[in-house]
């Protein structure tokens, strides 16, 4: 379904949303108080347009209330920030996500309202620091505070074994979704499908049960 976004600040995270947002065929308008972001990205925003939304009148005139998400992506001007995201909770938008530079900055803008915070630069250096320090992990998502879904490579010890035969349900508590063999996808995969080196088995485990499993097969 086509959402309609506004996106405040076009640094690199906000100009990169923008663009992800537009190719997934969403419609965004971009703002930032400067003139050459706005013109940057001109050709891909729905609308650009240049103004400095810590002015209450400005963000009535940009129709800010007729958006059902907004996205703060000032960074370094936190008392923009701040502002900005209290200004478009007031015009009662349903949805504020803004981005924050460290825990407190990202306290005082859910205590202005912003209903989701994002932390860029820390998610993305836990991620890679997850990465780097597992010889099979290749991505994961965060299910919750305890529980992730992970992407991992089958390990040389796996290989050509049967998901009967490493019992890893039983063993560690996780449960095997998919097994990807280059661009195939076995979904729900039976107990008596083998796995190879090269196939990327998709998991679904608490943190706990899966570094136990990547332990136990570190090469
Ligand atoms: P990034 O890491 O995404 O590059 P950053 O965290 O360094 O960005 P800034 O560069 O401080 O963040 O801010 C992002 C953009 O927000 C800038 O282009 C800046 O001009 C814009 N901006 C700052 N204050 C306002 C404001 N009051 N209204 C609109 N845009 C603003």
């Amino acid at each position: 379904m086509k959402k309609q976004f506004i996106v405040i600040g076009l640094g690199r995270f906000g100009s990169s949303l923008v663009r992800t947002l537009v190719h997934s065929g969403h419609e965004v308008m971009a703002v930032d108080k400067n003139e050459q972001p706005v013109q940057d990205i001109a050709d891909v925003a729905t609308h650009a347009l240049q103004a400095d939304c810590t002015d209450e009148s400005v963000l009535k005139e940009l129709g800010a209330r007729n958006f059902s998400h907004a996205i703060v992506a000032i960074g370094d001007d936190l008392q923009a920030s701040i502002l900005t995201t209290m200004l478009l909770k007031e015009l009662q938008i349903p949805r504020v996500t803004a981005k924050a530079k460290n825990e407190m900055h990202g306290h005082v803008l859910s205590k202005v309202g912003a209903d989701h915070i994002v932390y860029p630069e820390r998610d993305m250096a836990a991620r890679l620091g997850k990465q780097l320090s597992s010889n099979n992990l290749i991505d994961y998502i965060e299910l919750s505070p305890t529980y992730n879904l992970v992407e991992i490579k089958v390990p040389p010890a796996m290989n050509a074994k049967s998901l009967k035969q490493l019992n890893i349900r039983a063993k560690y508590g996780c449960n095997i979704m998919a097994i990807k063999v280059g661009d195939y996808m076995n979904i729900s995969p039976k107990a008596e499908d083998l796995i190879y080196t090269g196939n990327i088995l998709i998991m679904i485990g608490s943190n706990e049960d899966i570094n136990h499993l990547e332990n136990d097969y570190e090469q």
